[in-house]
């Protein structure tokens, strides 16, 4: 146990960050060093990435959408993340992701963080997104094009400003009242920011380019006529069977960097082209085992679709920052002789 670990209480009594707890703790860290942090947090687990147990996600698709569990431990600690993916949530108000994690002890099997993980989610998302322009993207890039402007939008353009050296940021969405708002957020967090009204003008000039939107379907985002040489994707987008951003043909001209194969196999970019198709691990890439961009004209390709050590890094991340202060829910029953629950329930007035 390090020293940022909480204190330990009565194992019953897991700490618990709510929304309101994780914004508060974000506004005490300043949400840039946090992006930094977390994007530290994701860096130092891909580098000991063998030390993880690691299964593709369990998703159970709907024809609105997606609700995954994505499991992970590293030996010591386990965690999990219920996450969902709806697209077409934002037209009743609702968002498009939603989610909240556990950490737990590998020794006890007893939880040692509950936390929410939507707001969490979209830094670490960003945070990895950075953390792979870092050995990815052409040196020198400042600017960067971001197509889909909904509520991961902000977070990514921060972290790339915050890790990878970005200042500028080129803005189209399909909804122009998405750009509005995120081009305010952008701007009063200091950074330049055009607002335009096609793909094309968005990604002119622009050496990278995230790819954000949220729809179910096989969509071309970006066509082949749009992706110049040196240029560095970014595209978190395409992450559920059935559901890409890319033609075909730019995932052909990229060189591709994966998360976990065989999870970016069903999920990513990678489910349009064929099964030898090459790729390379980021893991490897950061552990200086691979190259990542080899020459200035390369097209880099990072296929993100979000993974468990993602959320483990982060959660992680969350322990450490809160320490003793979280919260704690009632969440685990505690009978005095352990064996003996039917006779705690009895106490509490259960007749039988
Ligand atoms: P969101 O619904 O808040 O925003 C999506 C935006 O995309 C909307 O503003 C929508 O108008 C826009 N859009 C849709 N089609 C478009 C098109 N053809 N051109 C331009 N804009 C278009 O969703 P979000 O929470 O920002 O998530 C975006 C995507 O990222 C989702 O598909 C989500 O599943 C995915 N995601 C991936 C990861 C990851 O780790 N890779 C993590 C979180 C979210």
């Amino acid at each position: 146990m390090n020293a940022q670990t909480p204190a330990p209480g009565p194992l019953s009594l897991v700490p618990f960050v709510s929304v309101d707890d994780m914004m508060r703790l974000i506004a005490r860290i300043g949400l840039r060093p946090a992006l930094r942090e977390l994007a530290d947090y994701v860096e130092r687990d891909f580098r000991r990435w063998d030390d993880f147990d690691k299964t593709p996600r369990v998703a159970a698709h709907s024809p609105g959408g997606v609700i995954e569990l994505m499991p992970t431990s590293d030996g010591e600690t386990y965690a999990f993340k219920y996450v969902n993916g709806h697209p077409r949530n934002g037209r009743t108000g609702h968002q498009t992701v939603t989610a909240f994690g556990v950490l737990s002890d590998v020794a006890t099997g007893y939880p040692l963080l509950v936390s929410e993980m939507t707001i969490l989610t979209a830094l670490r998302t960003a945070a990895t997104s950075a953390m792979a322009a870092r050995h990815l993207a052409p040196k020198g890039a400042r600017t960067m094009a971001m197509i889909g402007n909904g509520a991961q939008c902000a977070f990514q353009a921060l972290a790339f400003a915050e890790v990878a050296g970005i200042t500028s940021v080129r803005l189209f969405d399909v909804d122009a009242a998405a750009t509005r708002a995120a081009a305010r957020h952008l701007r009063d967090a200091g950074l330049d920011v055009a607002e335009c009204t096609t793909p094309e003008a968005a990604i002119e000039g622009a050496r990278i380019v995230t790819t954000c939107t949220a729809d179910k379907r096989n969509a071309t985002i970006l066509t082949d006529n749009m992706v110049g040489p040196g240029v560095h994707l970014n595209a978190i987008g395409g992450d559920c069977p059935g559901k890409t951003e890319l033609h075909r043909d730019v995932v052909a001209r990229a060189s591709m960097f994966v998360e976990y194969p065989p999870q970016t196999r069903i999920e990513g970019e990678l489910q349009q082209m064929p099964e030898d198709h090459p790729f390379t691990e980021l893991h490897r890439v950061v552990r200086g085992e691979a190259p990542g961009r080899t020459s200035d004209d390369q097209i880099t390709l990072f296929d993100s679709v979000g993974f468990a050590v993602e959320d483990f890094s982060a959660l992680c991340w969350v322990r450490d920052k809160v320490g003793g202060d979280a919260p704690a829910l009632d969440l685990l029953a505690d009978p005095d002789d352990p064996r003996d629950l039917f006779g705690m329930l009895r106490r509490g007035g259960v007749a039988v």
